[in-house]
């Protein structure tokens, strides 16, 4: 699946290293022969050059690291990397049932009528995703750029460094500052910020998460990224105020852990909903 990344025929240490890599990936994560096409394809239309190291596995889903070499064509050299990030959904996963509950309701995929058809079920899954997070860079939000969807494979802007590691996610973050006080001040702006975010994505996007935790957000240099949207539901959806509520009170405990004097829930509530 690293085959074919250059179009130009050149086949470097690097590459060669790479495509061992992207070898071992499929065999350890088994990704059967449809998905393994749907990554090929995307090789030959030089969105990515290959599958690397895989950046977490999921119950639902794996995400890997999917660099882009640049070469240059008359020296024949690598020119550079371009990372992208691809979300590979499981085809072979139990957990549709609990997934159900958060369709249920909601206009854009009504009538599916994918029960029983797990390819089906997770393109559709795949496919939120995708369409959210249109929804969240259309607002001006921080999160990553969807790039192309193909069934149950997402390619999106890769958050992270130029050496294909990726943004810490909030829950790991350990922030410096010159003493207790400034790290306090810090925590309690990404906790203002995070309340605009969740704000503006129900104001702007119209949609409530439904995911929300320390886990579903990237830190760089003092901004949140929210990741993870696919489980995200619309103001039409019957629970929209109990998962917003559910959200809110994840967030809350997380920066109330660190410190931060959070406010009352129904406040936020009030703020996020106003
Ligand atoms: P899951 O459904 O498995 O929780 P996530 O979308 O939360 O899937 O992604 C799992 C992990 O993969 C994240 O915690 C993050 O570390 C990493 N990740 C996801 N998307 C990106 C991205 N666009 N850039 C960099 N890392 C990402
Ligand atoms: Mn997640």
């Amino acid at each position: 699946i690293a085959d074919g990344g250059s179009g130009t025929g050149h086949k470097d240490n690097k590459t060669h290293q790479g495509r061992e890599k992207a070898d071992r990936a499929t065999r350890d994560q088994v990704l059967d022969q449809r998905t393994e096409a749907i990554i090929d394809h995307m090789v030959r239309k030089e969105l990515i050059s290959e599958l690397q190291g895989v950046i977490s596995t999921g119950k639902e889903a794996n995400v890997y690291a999917a660099p882009l070499y640049t070469y240059d064509d008359e020296a024949g050299t690598q020119t550079g990397t371009h990372y992208r990030a691809a979300k590979i959904y499981k085809t072979s996963i139990l957990s549709f049932v609990d997934r159900e509950r958060y369709i249920t309701g909601e206009h854009r995929f009504r009538g599916g009528g994918h029960k029983g058809n797990n390819r089906k079920m997770v393109k559709k899954w795949a496919e939120k995703e995708f369409r959210n997070l249109q929804r969240l860079n259309r607002a001006g939000l921080a999160c990553p750029y969807p790039i192309q969807l193909k069934a149950n494979v997402l390619l999106m802007e890769f958050l992270g460094d130029n050496e294909g590691h990726a943004y810490p996610r909030l829950r790991d973050v350990e922030l410096e500052g010159v003493d207790d006080a400034d790290i306090a001040q810090q925590w309690r702006s990404l906790y203002i910020q995070l309340l605009g975010l969740v704000q503006r994505l129900y104001q702007v996007c119209r949609l409530v998460h439904a995911d929300l935790s320390e886990y579903n957000i990237l830190y760089h240099e003092r901004v949140l990224y929210i990741i993870d949207v696919s489980q995200s539901v619309g103001h039409d959806h019957p629970q929209t105020f109990d998962f917003l509520r559910m959200d809110l009170h994840n967030v809350g405990a997380f920066f109330r852990r660190k410190g931060v004097d959070t406010l009352r829930d129904r406040t936020v509530f009030e703020f996020v909903t106003a």
